[in-house]
C-alpha cells in the first residue's frame, strides 16, 4: 500500500510547482522508477486519478521511465547488469556479494505545465 503515500508525496510537489509557476494545469510528470524498484506504476496510477481530481493536476499524464538494475561486485569490483530479472552471481568471477548500484529509485524526474 506504500503506493498511496508515494503518489500523495508526488501530487504535492506537482501541485507546490504548479502553483508557483502561476500553471492552469499540470499536464505530465516523468517518474523514474528502478526495476528493482517495489512501486508498481497501476497502482501509482490508480491512486494519482482518485488524489488529483479536484487539483490542477487533474488528467495529467503519467511517464514512467525504467531504469535498469545495476550491481557492483565487491569481490572483482566490476559492474554487472541484471538478467532475466533474477538475482545472479557476479558475470565475471562467480561471487554472489554485491550491492545495488542503480534500480532501486524512484522519483519524479520533470514536470510539464502549462
Ligand atoms: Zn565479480
Amino acid at each position: 500500500m506504500h503506493e498511496l503515500a508515494i503518489t500523495e508525496q508526488i501530487a504535492e510537489i506537482a501541485i507546490r510547482h504548479g502553483e508557483k509557476n502561476h500553471a492552469q494545469k499540470v499536464t505530465d510528470l516523468y517518474l523514474v522508477i528502478g526495476e528493482l524498484s517495489t512501486v508498481i506504476d497501476d497502482s501509482v496510477r490508480f491512486y494519482w486519478d482518485l488524489i488529483t481530481d479536484q487539483t490542477i493536476c487533474k488528467g495529467a499524464k503519467l511517464h514512467f521511465n525504467r531504469v535498469p538494475a545495476i550491481f557492483l561486485c565487491l569481490d572483482c569490483e566490476k559492474e554487472y547488469r541484471l538478467s532475466e530479472g533474477d538475482l545472479t552471481p557476479c558475470p565475471h568471477c562467480g561471487s554472489t556479494r554485491m550491492e545495488v548500484r542503480q534500480g532501486k529509485e524512484f522519483y519524479l524526474e520533470s514536470i510539464n505545465i502549462t
